[in-house]
């Protein structure tokens, strides 16, 4: 055997282009790892930049009340309805029912008479005005007979409003905060106090205080659950000017608006009432059609 071969009208030892070939191989292969390395590297980037540049920003937008980019007409903004179309002249009044255990010793001390405005529901159905209510699952266990007739009444669709009312994310409104581990039982004791007690399957989900993060929407949306907020806010949570609710109101309301409102009453959204026949009046004579949210979202 001889030791050379002859290639590009050279001879070689074969042993040099044996060498040759291992080196290129090796070469190829240190490539395609420095390759995979640097993909790995930029996934792990745009997670990170996505987790610390975006996550914040919707979080902070969501907070400020205003609504996110619009994608597409209709389409949730990662998983989150502010609004509905902006081509029909048709809006949702929300009424949000919170009760945390604050609320609850309040309540059992005497301290305050009652979490449940029951004049804002006797104003919607003398207009027959059409609303979502978004009830905490404690709201629910104080009021179940209560809870038990609005899910009655054809002019309102019920939500989840979380169990206790606390924070999904961060500081809220000094909201107790919610643990990660619990954010999908705080959700699910809800949803079955809503079907235990009202018989309501239900499908929306609103988080308190707007405040929450990429992981609790996926934990809401993991239930099935389509997670409304608002591009309106009335103000009416411990506001004391009925007027600054009906300019907050009418100052900002658009085509598909998402208005937010309580239906606990008591000192902590004490004219909620009073601001609403004037409200309802007045945007009905400017032509809007109140829907409740599942119909806007349609
Ligand atoms: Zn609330």
């Amino acid at each position: 055997m001889v030791p050379y071969i002859y290639k590009n009208h050279k001879i070689i030892p074969k042993i040099f282009l044996y060498n040759y070939i291992m080196i290129k191989k090796f070469a190829v292969y240190f490539i395609v790892y420095l390759l995979y390395l640097g993909l790995l590297a930029n996934l792990f980037l745009v997670r990170k930049i996505h987790k610390k540049v975006y996550a914040p920003i919707e979080i902070k937008q969501a907070r400020s009340l205003l609504p996110l980019r619009v994608v597409a007409e209709l389409q949730p903004i990662n998983g989150v309805f502010f609004h509905g179309s902006r081509h029909r002249k048709q809006i949702a009044l929300t009424f949000d029912a919170d009760m945390t255990q604050d609320m609850k010793n309040r309540l059992a001390s005497g301290q305050v008479k009652s979490w449940y405005n029951h004049q804002v529901i006797d104003i919607l159905d003398q207009t027959h005005t059409k609303a979502t209510l978004f009830l905490t699952g404690m709201w629910i266990e104080t009021y179940p007979s209560e809870a038990k007739i609005l899910a009655s009444d054809p002019l309102f669709e019920l939500g989840n409003h979380s169990y206790s009312h606390g924070s999904f994310y961060g500081k809220c409104f000094g909201l107790k905060p919610i643990l990660s581990i619990d954010a999908a039982g705080e959700i699910e004791k809800t949803q079955k106090l809503l079907f235990d007690i009202t018989g309501t399957t239900n499908h929306l989900f609103r988080f308190p205080g707007g405040c929450y993060d990429t992981t609790m929407l996926k934990a809401a949306s993991k239930l099935g659950l389509d997670v409304i907020q608002w591009d309106v806010v009335s103000g009416d949570a411990f506001g004391k000017n009925t007027k600054i609710i009906e300019q907050n109101v009418l100052g900002k309301v658009q085509n598909g608006s998402i208005i937010v409102f309580h239906l606990h009453g008591g000192p902590n959204a004490p004219h909620t009432a009073d601001a609403l026949p004037y409200l309802i009046s007045k945007l009905r004579a400017e032509g809007y059609e109140f829907v409740k949210v599942t119909d806007l979202l349609i």
